[in-house]
């Protein structure tokens, strides 16, 4: 077993991605290693903040890490939730409170087009690599479906006519942004 830590206070996120893995691999959370404190997300791209989040828990750990950071990015507006895609309404907004926001703001555009993206960083001390995982698709101009999380009621992905929303959660763990990464992840890895 390879001790492999995901920065993550979050334990359902962690069987999840570890039901990805093949078992050689044992992924331990930021409470298995008694890191207790949010880690900062304090730089202005995806990359910056996951990066951010591995050494920060490699200078405190010393095993070899990865983090996650994912963001929608609209064209039409600039970019916009990006990093911001978790607290777009506010420090403590819900997913619904960021919804309506983007909802809003994408009421006077014609121009739908967004993508997810995911960034995965990775230290093992002597190397700190990236993988990226994009979904193209567009913003619906209302929102369906009841699955999945976050902005899926109003992502539709290229080549679909349902939103993530809409989806069985098998196809949306198949094609989307984060199994598009961690696919990469996972291949260097084990290679
Ligand atoms: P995180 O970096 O995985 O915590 O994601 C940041 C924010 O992006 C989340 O709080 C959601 O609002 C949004 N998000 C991330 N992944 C998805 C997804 O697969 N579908 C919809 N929204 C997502």
């Amino acid at each position: 077993m390879k001790p492999l830590v995901f920065a993550t206070h979050n334990q359902d996120k962690l069987n999840e991605i570890q039901a990805l893995f093949p078992i050689s691999f044992q992924l331990i959370s930021l409470h298995d290693i008694d890191i207790r404190e949010e880690i900062p997300e304090t730089a202005s791209t995806l990359e910056g903040n996951a990066i951010q989040k591995v050494q920060y828990v490699y200078k405190r750990a010393g095993i070899p890490c990865f983090a996650d950071d994912t963001g929608l990015e609209v064209e039409a507006l600039n970019g916009e939730p990006g990093t911001y895609s978790a607290r777009y309404a506010g420090m403590h907004a819900s997913y619904a409170d960021n919804l309506k926001k983007l909802m809003l703001r994408m009421s006077s555009q014609t121009n739908r087009k967004a993508r997810f993206k995911t960034v995965i960083a990775y230290t093992n001390g002597y190397v700190t690599k990236t993988f990226e995982g994009v979904i193209q698709g567009t913003i619906a101009t209302a929102a369906s479906g009841r699955n999945g999380f976050g902005y899926d009621p109003v992502f539709i992905p290229e080549g679909y006519s349902q939103s993530f929303a809409e989806m069985e959660a098998k196809l949306k763990n198949t094609i989307s942004h984060r199994a598009i990464a961690f696919k990469e992840f996972i291949l260097f890895l084990t290679s």
